[in-house]
């Protein structure tokens, strides 16, 4: 299953942030897609069960809002990598990010993550931040929290597997196709993780375009979807390797996402 229709609808482009006209062009047919489905989003209160559950081993106190933007504001921008971890282009990116001193989230797909549980490790000992993107990349939109609740807790259980004791802090939804996902996730400590900025790199576009997308696109405090995983991700790996320091020129900083929506 690739990746495909994951940005459409994301929460990424709901933001009021002023962006250009040409951006606004890009970003309509996915505020519109984004619209119907915050129409199922609710905004919950914290969730209880949280730590006490002792299953999520996230961080107490996450709640069903989604998180898209970064823990400090201003000029700042998280970077997250979904479906990997790939045993090609996981290992490039975590050392792009070693050289320029970046810390990443990686939303990990669990069969991925029993097959490669040294990657898991690899991501965990850089000093990445870990994030649930669930065991077969389903869309879960129309699951029962029950069903949600048992594929987010294996997911969980294949990284623990993986990197013992190392905190799962974030889940994100295949697709961006939340439902009931939310609420499951907070109890179970983990915060919902969305993005404002999605660059396509599924296409993908060319190394070159993408770096564009990624320098244009972005807006203070965004949080900023890629991918290590699921195809061929070299272009994202190498764009990497150039935005970071463009973007550091112009005074941006990178940053993780917030903890709270
Ligand atoms: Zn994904």
């Amino acid at each position: 299953m690739t990746e495909k229709t994951e940005p459409a609808r994301g929460t990424g482009p709901r933001r009021r942030h002023t962006r250009s006209r040409r951006l606004r062009r890009l970003a309509l047919p996915l505020l519109l897609s984004a619209g119907m489905c915050l129409g199922t989003l609710t905004l919950a209160e914290p969730a209880r069960a949280g730590q006490e559950a002792g299953r999520g081993a996230g961080w107490g106190g996450a709640t069903a809002a989604v998180v898209d933007s970064t823990r400090h504001g201003g000029r700042t921008l998280a970077l997250t990598f979904d479906d990997g971890p790939d045993p090609t282009d996981t290992p490039r990116l975590l050392a792009v990010l070693r050289k320029h001193r970046v810390k990443a989230v990686f939303c990990l797909w669990g069969e991925h993550v029993r097959q490669h549980p040294e990657l898991v490790r690899a991501i965990v000992r850089g000093g990445h931040t870990l994030c649930n993107h669930t065991m077969r990349h389903d869309d879960m939109s129309t699951w029962s929290p029950e069903d949600v609740r048992a594929d987010l807790e294996a997911t969980n259980a294949e990284i623990r597997k993986a990197a013992p004791g190392a905190p799962v802090r974030y889940f994100r939804a295949p697709y961006g196709s939340w439902g009931g996902t939310p609420e499951v996730a907070a109890e179970l400590g983990m915060q919902p993780l969305g993005w404002r900025l999605a660059v396509g790199d599924w296409e993908p576009p060319g190394t070159g375009e993408l770096v564009r997308r990624v320098v244009e696109g972005v807006t203070p405090g965004a949080v900023v979807l890629m991918h290590d995983g699921g195809g061929d991700r070299s272009q994202t790996v190498e764009a990497v390797d150039r935005i970071v320091p463009l973007l550091r020129a112009e005074g941006w900083r990178f940053d993780r996402p917030a903890r709270r929506a």
